[in-house]
């Protein structure tokens, strides 16, 4: 019994790595990606003889040229089960500039083309609830909060009230904010209109600390119930999806203040976070859920039947190299 148990955790936990392309205006700088193989990347390193090499493997490594579409398809089975009454988390991880965001949501001017992972995951999720329409009904709807120095805020509120939002572990219907907007939507247009308000509350936060949403996690919520239209049977799932604050390391010496403070926070959720997975992978007993605002949040969504996806990125210049490593390596505990 306990092996199945433990068979079903390993295989929940996945690693997923992305490289972005260079970016244009700054096409001279020097490559960091040696070679992307199946699931090993190889990483030049400059030391003092010279040049070093290191690899990493993973499930799945997306190079620069991998469309948002190639990538949405690897990660569709996952998303798909949460119609089945599966809970699923995916996270981006990475350095502030190396793609997480356009991941997750897209670039600055989203097309259709560059729709990132939120909008196709809905609209994938109505699509097949709409194909399964004889057999079951499903409601979905959604919540969107930021986690900013430790503070949950609801991104979805209309009249910018801005109430500091409580983590509850043991709520009712698995919610773990209940005090966070939950809207009802049934359109890929509805979702379109929210993901706005969500960005619109977001930089109206922004204003007083510069480009806050690196130095913040947000988290698009997606909770899923289906009736099964024989039986009556209740499924619930759930769905986070998780634009992770910036993963560089703040120069101690350098920081000071709010920036010292909010560097402080970072770390210690991210930390958290690196522990909390490792631990699942490793089987542990005890999983430290507690130390941080985001794994509280996560916790219904990692372990136990959850899917857990941890998608990080890189960027390609040789000037992040450090960045880069630690990245890797962080993502190498897990995978
Ligand atoms: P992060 O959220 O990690 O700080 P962004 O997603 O904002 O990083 O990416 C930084 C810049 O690189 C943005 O201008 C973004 O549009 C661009 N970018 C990131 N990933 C890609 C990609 N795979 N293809 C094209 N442009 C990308
Ligand atoms: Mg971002």
């Amino acid at each position: 019994k306990l092996y199945n148990q433990v068979q079903d955790l390993k295989g929940s936990i996945r690693v997923y790595c992305r490289v972005r392309p260079f970016l244009s205006g700054r096409p001279n700088f020097v490559n960091t990606v040696d070679s992307i193989e199946d699931g090993t990347i190889t990483v030049n390193i400059p030391s003092k003889n010279g040049k070093g090499r290191r690899s990493f493997n993973f499930n799945k490594i997306f190079g620069p040229s991998s469309s948002q579409v190639e990538v949405f398809s690897d990660m569709q089975p996952l998303i798909r089960s949460v119609l089945d009454g599966f809970n699923v988390c995916i996270f981006a991880y990475g350095q502030t500039g190396s793609g997480k965001t356009y991941t997750m949501t897209g670039p600055k001017e989203i097309t259709e083309n560059s729709q990132g992972v939120n909008y196709r995951a809905l609209s994938d999720l109505f699509l097949t609830a709409d194909q399964r329409k004889d057999t079951f009904h499903y409601d979905v709807s959604v919540q969107m909060i930021e986690i900013y120095n430790e503070q949950v805020r609801d991104l979805l509120v209309t009249n910018g009230t801005n109430k500091r939002l409580e983590i509850r572990s043991n709520s009712n219907k698995g919610m773990s904010v209940p005090d966070a907007s939950l809207v009802p939507v049934s359109s890929t247009i509805d979702v379109i209109e929210l993901m706005n308000l969500g960005q619109r509350n977001r930089t109206v936060g922004a204003t007083a600390i510069n480009d806050r949403s690196s130095r913040s996690h947000t988290c698009l919520t997606v909770h899923v119930e289906g009736r099964d239209l024989t039986s009556g049977t209740l499924l619930r799932g759930c769905m986070h999806l998780v634009d992770l604050a910036g993963s560089e390391r703040v120069d101690k010496s350098e920081a000071t203040g709010d920036r010292l403070k909010e560097a402080q926070h970072i770390n210690k959720s991210l930390s958290a976070l690196g522990d909390v997975i490792a631990s699942l992978a490793q089987k542990n007993q005890h999983v430290p859920y507690r130390n941080s605002k985001l794994t509280q949040l996560l916790q219904d969504s990692l372990g136990g039947q959850a899917k857990t996806l941890m998608f990080v990125h890189i960027s390609p210049e040789a000037d992040s190299i450090g960045e880069t490593v630690s990245t890797l390596k962080f993502a190498e505990r897990v995978a």
